[in-house]
């Protein structure tokens, strides 16, 4: 137990050896970046929820057209969720907007619609886990609070030379434990900023630039040349088989958009109409029996347009599309679904939809920007 404690005590007089060249380097090379120049909570909170699982160039627009269209708390609170989303569309994982929405009414009805100035307090926020909480209370409230996500687990790993899995639950807390000790001191917000910068930019996942890292001295899988073979990650276990179908369905010159239940894969988005078959279905018989129940409609001349794959992180979606007609006369029964609407094809990707919406309606050749999401690169 003595050896253990006197190893993180030397872990931890270690890394912080590198607060001083660490800073100094950030401040001669940080990116300038729009959320950067700006000391107001609020703002920072939105760029730390948009680049989760989304590179930084991408965000950028987003949060510049999130801020022109929601400037403050109040605005966001008060917004429609569907204004939401549209800004929101191409940068996917819509929880987040779900999220921060919900988080907006809580900071105006409790908190006078100011954010909490401590880490604690913003947990409490929906939406808001120990790593926004942390980037939040240093960057825009000062706090000596600390952060891990992907960039800071791979600069720790490397500098420390751990060479255990990552994922395993030990791991993890200890490099919070490392991290609490280095973030102590002056400017904990830039020591944060400036350890996400150092695993956007140099200490990279493939081929890191050891030679112009300011901590080299102090890292050890640079002393050892192995730094390309850490973080050691858990080999990621296959995603589940999943088939679905959906319907093109057709009235005059629109089509069917049908928005998900707030529950689910993809809840609250807009789609074709349709849903979940079994590994041994016939697509076209359960076709109907599908959109009897989900729409109430009768659908007659069903097409196979083809299908598209689409990989979620735990599911790999085979979805057969199909063109469909609707006998006359009949309206639209929603079962689970939220909320349906005719739309022109043209019309229908400005809808808050995701990758397999996109996918299906390619198909037919309607087409918007391919999505923003890059899953697993964060920051960069
Ligand atoms: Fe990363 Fe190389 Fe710097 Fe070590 S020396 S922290 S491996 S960039």
């Amino acid at each position: 137990m003595k050896r253990a404690t006197d190893s993180s005590s030397q872990r931890i007089r270690e890394i912080r050896k590198i607060r001083a060249p660490l800073l100094r380097w950030y401040d001669a090379n940080r990116r300038d970046l729009p959320w950067r120049r700006s000391s107001d909570p609020y703002a920072i909170w939105i760029s730390e929820a948009m680049l989760q699982q989304t590179r930084v160039d991408t965000v950028i627009p987003y949060w510049e057209r999130f801020l022109e269209a929601f400037p403050d708390v109040e605005s966001l609170a008060q917004a429609e969720l569907d204004e939401i989303y549209t800004l929101w569309t191409g940068l996917g994982y819509y929880s987040r907007a779900r999220n921060l929405k919900h988080a907006a009414e809580t900071i105006v009805t409790e908190h006078a619609g100011q954010l909490p100035n401590t880490a604690e307090g913003l947990r409490e926020l929906k939406g808001i886990g120990r790593y926004t909480a942390g980037a939040v209370a240093s960057i825009a409230f000062d706090r000596e609070e600390p952060l891990i996500d992907g960039n800071v687990i791979r600069v720790f790993t490397r500098l420390l030379g751990i060479r255990e899995e990552t994922t395993a639950k030990t791991v993890i807390d200890g490099l919070w434990v490392i991290a609490s000790a280095l973030v102590r001191g002056p400017r904990p917000g830039d020591l944060n900023q400036a350890l996400m910068e150092l695993g956007a930019t140099l200490c990279t996942p493939r081929n890191p630039d050891c030679p112009a890292c300011p901590v080299r001295r102090h890292c050890d899988a640079n002393r050892r040349g192995d730094a390309d073979r850490l973080p050691i990650k858990k080999k990621r276990s296959k995603p589940k088989p999943m088939r679905a179908v959906a319907a093109w369905i057709e009235r005059g010159a629109k089509i069917l958009a049908v928005r998900c239940p707030e529950e689910g894969l993809m809840a609250g988005l807009w789609e074709l109409p349709g849903g979940e078959i079994g590994p041994k279905d016939e697509a076209k018989d359960r076709l109907g029996e599908i959109l009897r129940a989900a729409i109430g409609l009768e659908i007659h001349h069903a097409e196979s347009i083809g299908r598209i794959e689409h990989v979620f992180t735990h599911r790999h979606l085979v979805l057969e599309v199909f063109r469909c007609r609707a006998e006359k006369g009949q309206r639209v029964r929603l079962d689970r679904l939220q909320a349906h609407r005719w739309v022109r094809p043209s019309t229908f990707l400005e809808l808050a939809h995701a990758g397999p919406t996109r996918k299906a309606m390619m198909l037919f050749g309607v087409t918007r920007e391919p999505s923003a999401r890059t899953a697993g690169r964060t920051r960069t």
